[in-house]
């Protein structure tokens, strides 16, 4: 395993034009802006946040669905932009996805051999013999019965279907896994069993993980790393301890107060958000927080603030910058 990153993402953006009807000019959507990280062989990424605050726009152009609109993203060392034929095609191997939804992802007309060998048809030369040899190896792997071969997907559970996207996933042995919510949809004893799976695959394949959750009990369990965005930007983000140990962005606060907790001394005080996440049709001037931040003041109306380092991790705050955010207080209980 190298020690370089599977993936390197500088000042990664992606805005849309949208028209709000059928003879007005079209806004721009700012859905992902900002976003700088690495992500090494072995290790964890998680990104967390509501919905719609831009964790599936850096999965689709992480695995390379959509090019970003500024900034510039390596897989592997490779540069992804201007990338065609077979350069892209190695860049397509590096990175994989497993979505959330292990019905929909699946094609249900195909049996599972044929699921498995797509990837291999599409890529490789191998012939049809090696190929049966490799998809009854990997389904062995993820702890499905080789002799299930022969079934279509909807003759398996939830969390069976799910073996089998990571199984798709892992054909062409890529460097990079984007999960994208891998266990929300399946029953709570499920998710232990897909969450071990995921871990043994990652140590045996020394895999990098760009785990996008909202589930923040699910991302302390599983990331050594975690980036929070807050309407298409990351708010703060550094090592998982650090996050959840000493928050310091107020969102980040008001999410771990809501995440439900068995140890006594991580409770604290239940913050909550006042108002809705706004459009990223219209974002709020400043920081785009302000509106339902119990700390926002007058520079927050006015003044985006730039992601700066406080303690083990980068966070983009006003407050924090002003020192009005003790970091040692319990958590929940803060200023
Ligand atoms: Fe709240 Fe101001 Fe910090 Fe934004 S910059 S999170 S509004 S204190």
């Amino acid at each position: 395993m190298t020690d370089n990153p599977v993936i390197e993402a500088v000042d990664l953006a992606r805005h849309y034009q949208v028209r709000r009807g059928m003879f007005a000019r079209p806004v721009e959507l700012r859905a992902l802006r900002g976003a700088n990280f690495t992500l090494r062989a072995g290790h964890t990424l998680a990104v967390v946040g509501e919905s719609g605050c831009g964790k599936s726009t850096l999965a689709r152009l992480v695995t390379l669905i959509e090019p970003p609109s500024a900034g510039s993203l390596k897989l592997d060392g490779m540069v992804t932009a201007g990338a065609k034929g077979p350069a892209l095609q190695a860049l397509r191997r590096t990175v994989q996805i497993v979505f959330q939804d292990p019905y929909g992802s699946l094609n249900p007309r195909r049996k599972v051999g044929a699921i498995l060998e797509e990837p291999l048809v599409i890529n490789t030369r191998m012939t049809a013999a090696e190929r049966v040899e490799a998809a009854r190896a990997m389904m062995a792997r993820v702890g499905l019965r080789p002799e299930y071969y022969h079934r279509y997907p909807h003759m398996f559970s939830g969390g069976q279907r799910q073996r089998i996207a990571i199984a798709r996933a892992l054909m062409l042995r890529p460097k990079l896994v984007v999960l994208d919510e891998p266990v929300s949809a399946l029953d709570v004893s499920i998710q232990a069993q897909v969450l071990n799976l995921l871990a043994e695959l990652q140590e045996e394949y020394g895999l990098a993980y760009l785990f996008i959750s909202h589930d923040l009990s699910v991302v302390r369990h599983v990331a050594e790393a975690v980036m929070v965005m807050y309407l298409g930007q990351p708010v703060e983000q550094g090592p998982r301890d650090a996050v959840f140990n000493t928050p310091m962005h107020p969102y980040t606060r008001a999410l771990l107060s809501s995440t439900p907790t068995a140890d006594p001394r991580r409770r604290g005080v239940r913050i909550k958000l006042q108002g809705e996440l706004p459009s990223p049709l219209s974002p709020p001037t400043g920081c785009a927080f302000h509106p339902r931040c119990p700390l926002a003041n007058s520079r927050c109306q006015i003044e985006a603030p730039l992601p700066r380092a406080a303690g083990a991790a980068l966070v983009a705050c006003h407050a924090v910058e002003e020192g009005r955010i003790d970091a040692t207080a319990p958590r929940g209980a803060r200023n």
